[in-house]
């Protein structure tokens, strides 16, 4: 607390202190700082003129109170002589009751005008933003009715609270409509940063679903990478549905009605959401091109080996060795992958990333680069 006051270090050799101690030595001294210190308690910074309290409050004798308060002039009464005070520390009191109180009032003044500036950048960024683009509530329920989930951290819509991130940040000029938006969790936004990655196409692309039209972004601002990765899910979806077409015994249809069938998607999808580093799939929201894999290898291998497909995977050296890539349904499904976890040697294609795959590639099938040059064939 506030409660000091200021002390000449060499108060003790004033001119009305050094007679105060000569005839009551230290304790003189001492009583009327003590004498000081109450003043420093009240209001007015005053005392009522009963040497008996006195006495009894610092435990010396009235006499010794009477003498240092009325015989050093070191303190002033007031008309009525009820009270005493000492008008050079009430003056110093005063001085710095002043000074506290300037700067109480500029420090709040300031506080205020940057509370306001804050403010009216911020109403003033939303607008802009919203110059850009708008919003409803129903799109933006719609989108988190679509990822039901965090699109960093992966939980759930009913394990955390989903907050609206615009994926360009209003300062740096992105717009406030649903294009920019994306679902994220209270934590994950608050660490994400300058950072201006669409979490969501990263969600569409390891869970093999379209973005909502609406969602995206304007054609010529949609990365090529973006593109390319729908070109590429287009295509597996094409062989995919050629496949079922020529899968001899295999009806796909047939499987889709099959409760067992059904039973053992959902018990895998569970089992599958509790392995930690894998991105969580909805047991009821499965895109059909992955139930149509996931029915595949259950025909192929059985219910027993998807359950031993599951184990093995939530037994991978790859996440336990601290990757930071998650593993897809998707990618478990997959007939070539599917087999690798099976035969155990699932983790050696792990971990690698984009850049090593490609390496791979150029190895077995040579450098497109070199093939441009005919150095190829
Ligand atoms: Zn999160």
């Amino acid at each position: 607390m506030n409660n000091y006051f200021s002390h000449d270090s060499n108060a003790r050799n004033s001119d009305k202190i050094i007679p105060l101690r000569a005839k009551h030595n230290a304790e003189g001294y001492g009583v009327y700082f003590m004498i000081l210190e109450r003043l420093r308690e009240e209001n007015d910074y005053s005392s009522v003129k009963d040497y008996n309290m006195l006495a009894f409050d610092l435990r010396v004798s009235s006499g010794l109170i009477k003498s240092v308060v009325e015989d050093f002039g070191l303190f002033s009464f007031t008309e009525d002589g009820e009270r005493f005070y000492s008008e050079g520390f009430r003056k110093r009191m005063f001085f710095k009751d002043q000074k506290s109180e300037r700067l109480r009032d500029s420090a709040q003044k300031k506080w205020k005008s940057r509370e306001e500036e804050n403010s009216s950048k911020r109403s003033e960024r939303l607008a802009n933003a919203r110059k850009k683009g708008t919003h409803t509530a129903e799109e933006w329920g719609e989108m988190i009715d679509f990822f039901r989930c965090c699109l960093i951290c992966g939980k759930s819509t009913d394990e955390v609270v989903i907050v609206k991130d615009h994926i360009e940040p209003i300062y740096q000029g992105g717009s406030d409509g649903i294009e920019n938006l994306q679902p994220l969790c209270k934590s994950c936004n608050s660490r994400k940063g300058p950072d201006n990655t669409d979490h969501r196409i990263k969600y569409c692309t390891e869970n093999a679903c379209e973005m909502p039209a609406k969602c995206e972004k304007t054609p010529a601002k949609t990365p090529a990478k973006c593109l390319q990765e729908k070109e590429r899910k287009e295509k597996e979806r094409k062989e995919c549905a050629a496949q079922r077409a020529s899968g001899e015994n295999f009806n796909f249809s047939q499987m889709r009605t099959d409760p067992d069938a059904q039973t053992l998607l959902a018990e895998t999808i569970t089992a599958w959401n509790k392995i930690p580093h894998v991105v969580k799939c909805d047991a009821l929201h499965t895109p059909e091109f992955i139930q149509l894999e996931f029915f595949q290898r259950l025909h192929e291998h059985g219910a027993d080996k998807i359950r031993l497909a599951v184990a093995k995977m939530a037994d991978a050296y790859w996440w336990k060795s601290g990757s930071t890539t998650k593993a897809s349904f998707q990618t478990f499904v997959n007939a070539e992958k599917f087999q690798k976890l099976i035969d155990g040697i699932y983790d050696k294609d792990f971990g690698k990333t984009p850049k090593d795959k490609n390496a791979d590639k150029r190895s077995r099938f040579g450098n497109p680069e070199d093939a441009k040059k005919g150095a190829f064939g």
